[in-house]
């Protein structure tokens, strides 16, 4: 007889750990199944920093649950004690028509977010490290930051556990089935079998081979994430000093970038945004190539010139992207007692705890009182997020 759950949690990455948290804080009896380990860092939450930022040039429709995610960011710091996250303010430089500054303060205008605008001069003279283009300008606002993916899904993951849930680790689901309207859920792994009211499923990278019949596809991107030790040492890019960055050219090329945050020895991370390579999750290429390092460097010393000094690490990370780039959470269209949070697209970790939120709304309630009427798997997919 297979022991039974009010709601298993499938993939406990950054919004599973979340979800399987608030699941269990409002009484639900869970259990959490994760392939790897705690906070591993073979699927799309690791590496040490994700940007997370208010204004949203990717739709001004995601603003208000980025506000909510602050506030959990907040929560989430006291109720675990972790540093979950830190502000640091973010700029988004590039010209006056690029996404990464035109839609970032369309949408900080259309909610009333707190921001200022610089010119070329303004970003030298305030961020001295950049060195942006007669025509650049910038976005700058204060309450952006860095998100610490290993700390928040050991934050959830221990919070979860304390208010009474079941992890498993190293526990690979191979297969589920969920009844008519009403009925049990199975989740069948390579250590047992479970039934539960409820699913959720979270599988990041692996969504595809785990919700064949969700009607979106879910394409895997490999990125790269490098670290450098800049010219001169650490202490421009300090984290109380130093903000986030994106940073657009006038072909659309993106990259992206933190402070330093390991000390005077360590390095600072960039990365480019999208531009990789389509991968698959079970033969991601995890080597870091000479070439890569390279162009990366290269890209760096005309517009931070300083930062290449020394290369120190790279590391390979999997976008999850389904084809308008917005994320898919929801019921699942034929089964009600399943919930699905995937295709986050490179760009879900900022709001990894308001997800928790909603998936538990959506889970137990079957509705949420947040918009997310653009992650509906049934929308009509127009075309890819601007940039
Ligand atoms: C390089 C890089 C940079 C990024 N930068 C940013 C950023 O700056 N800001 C931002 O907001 N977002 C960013 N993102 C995106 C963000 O990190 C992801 O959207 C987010 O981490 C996705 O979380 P997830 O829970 O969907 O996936 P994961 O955290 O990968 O979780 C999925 C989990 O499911 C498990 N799983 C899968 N299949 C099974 C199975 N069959 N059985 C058991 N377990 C299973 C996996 O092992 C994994 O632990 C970035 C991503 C990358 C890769």
């Amino acid at each position: 007889m297979a022991s039974s759950y009010d709601v298993i949690v499938v993939g406990l990455g950054g919004m599973g750990s979340a979800a399987a948290c608030h699941l269990a804080a409002r009484g639900l009896r869970v259990l959490g199944l994760e392939r790897f380990g705690p906070a591993h860092n073979r699927g799309s939450s690791h590496g040490g920093s994700r940007i997370y930022r208010q204004a949203y040039f990717e739709d001004p429709a995601y603003v208000p649950l980025l506000l909510r995610a602050h506030e959990l960011w907040e929560k989430l710091a006291i109720d675990s004690g972790r540093e979950v996250f830190t502000e640091t303010g973010g700029l988004m430089i590039g010209r006056e028509d690029s996404a990464a500054f035109a839609g970032t303060l369309n949408s900080a205008r259309q909610w009333g977010l707190d921001h200022e605008v610089l010119d070329a001069a303004g970003i030298r003279r305030r961020f001295p490290t950049f060195n942006p283009a007669a025509e650049d300008v910038a976005f700058y606002e204060r309450k952006a930051g860095i998100a610490r993916p290993e700390a928040t899904v050991t934050a959830h993951l221990d919070l979860a556990r304390a208010h009474g849930a079941e992890l498993h680790f190293a526990e690979l689901v191979l297969g589920w089935e969920a009844d008519g309207p009403g009925g049990k859920a199975w989740v069948v792994t390579d250590r047992g079998a479970y039934t539960a009211d409820r699913l959720v499923f979270a599988p990041g990278a692996w969504a595809s081979k785990l919700l064949p019949g969700l009607g979106v596809t879910v394409t895997v991107e490999r990125q790269v994430m490098y670290w450098f030790q800049p010219e001169g040492g650490t202490g421009p890019f300090a984290a109380d000093r130093h903000p986030v960055y994106i940073w657009e050219d006038p072909d659309g090329t993106q990259i992206y970038g933190f402070p330093s945050l390991d000390g005077p020895d360590g390095g600072a991370k960039v990365a480019f945004f999208r531009k990789g390579v389509p991968s698959d999750p079970e033969t991601l290429d995890r080597q870091i190539h000479p070439d890569e390092i390279e162009a990366m460097a290269a890209h760096l010393r005309t517009r931070i010139p300083t930062l290449p000094g020394r290369f120190l690490k790279a590391a390979a990370c999997m976008y999850s992207n389904t084809p308008d780039e917005h994320f898919v959470l929801a019921r699942h269209p034929e089964h009600p007692q399943v919930t699905v949070a995937c295709g986050f697209s490179g760009h879900g970790f900022k709001f990894v705890p308001v997800i928790g939120e909603i998936i538990a709304d959506l889970a137990i309630d079957g509705t949420t009182d947040h918009p997310i009427a653009l992650f509906d798997p049934r929308r009509v997919r127009v075309r890819p997020l601007p940039r």
